[in-house]
């Protein structure tokens, strides 16, 4: 049975930061693996070293993301041309093209064209708290929810390709346990972990304190060197290497998996815990 998952997120180091594990592993076993990104990560600052041979920060930041698919091992990549919008409260927010200004069913439409076009059996997203708040990652969970749920119904967007429903969809959540060290450790090292993250709008404490189920962990040890070398792609955005190298060498070695709650099917109570996100997937 050939295999396909979807991974469905806002910007380029999405992929690589959060589930670069997964997506590596999977390429690995000969799934076919495929990105849809929201934009193109255009708003905010860059540090003019990485600016060289590029005229705007989209097309440096597309690039570092063609740079991790490739070491991902990627099958395609599609962009829904949004524009990037920042945290809560941003101007950037009001842009006619910003991706959270868009409507829900727009992007929900967007989306779902992808699915039809790709047919994965898996579909992988952001927590319904987009992981750590990001306006961009809440308006990409929840389009790919409703494109989840509808795009394999004929009526939906008819005139688009042919219906199709893939069978599992799971969002990515954050590691708990290594969240509750990070925010143990960060104020020894003079850190303040309510406000990480290159703009300090990120609140460690605050995410934390929300505990979404783990349906699914993913061992990625076998190809954590290539996950490492997809992060690094992304120089302009620190690397992977948010909360410092400490943080980022005490991942290594004591959390080399990334966790999902699943969504659909709808988990049965006492359901054991999977190791592999196709399992129970059928041939159609
Ligand atoms: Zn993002």
């Amino acid at each position: 049975m050939s295999k396909t998952l979807l991974a469905v997120l806002a910007h380029p180091d999405d992929e690589s930061f959060g589930m670069g594990g997964t997506l590596a592993l999977y390429a690995r076993r000969g799934v076919d693996v495929y990105l849809v990104c929201g934009t193109r990560g255009e708003v905010g600052e860059m540090d003019d070293k990485y600016m060289r041979g590029f005229n705007t920060i989209a097309e440096r930041r597309e690039a570092e993301l063609r740079c991790a698919a490739e070491n991902l091992g990627l099958k395609g990549v599609y962009f829904l041309d949004y524009r990037d919008s920042g945290m809560p409260g941003s101007p950037d927010n009001q842009h006619p093209k910003a991706l959270v200004a868009q409507p829900l069913e727009t992007v929900a439409a967007n989306v779902s064209h992808y699915i039809r076009l790709v047919k994965p059996q898996v579909v992988i997203t952001f927590d319904p708290i987009g992981g750590y708040r990001h306006p961009d990652h809440i308006a990409i969970h929840q389009a790919t929810v409703r494109a989840f749920e509808q795009a394999g119904d004929p009526p939906y967007n008819p005139n688009d390709l042919e219906a199709y429903k893939p069978q599992k969809l799971y969002y990515h959540v954050m590691p708990h346990a290594l969240l509750r060290v990070a925010i143990r450790l960060m104020p020894l090292m003079g850190r303040d972990p309510r406000h990480i993250g290159v703009n300090k709008d990120i609140d460690l404490v605050s995410i934390a304190e929300v505990n979404f189920p783990t349906h699914a962990r993913i061992d990625y040890r076998p190809v954590a060197k290539i996950r490492d070398e997809a992060s690094a792609c992304h120089a302009s955005q620190g690397g992977g290497m948010m909360g410092g190298p400490v943080l980022t060498q005490f991942r290594r070695w004591f959390a080399s998996n990334e966790t999902y709650m699943r969504a659909y099917p709808e988990p049965q109570r006492g359901m054991r815990l999977e190791h592999d996100l196709f399992d129970g997937v059928v041939e159609k």
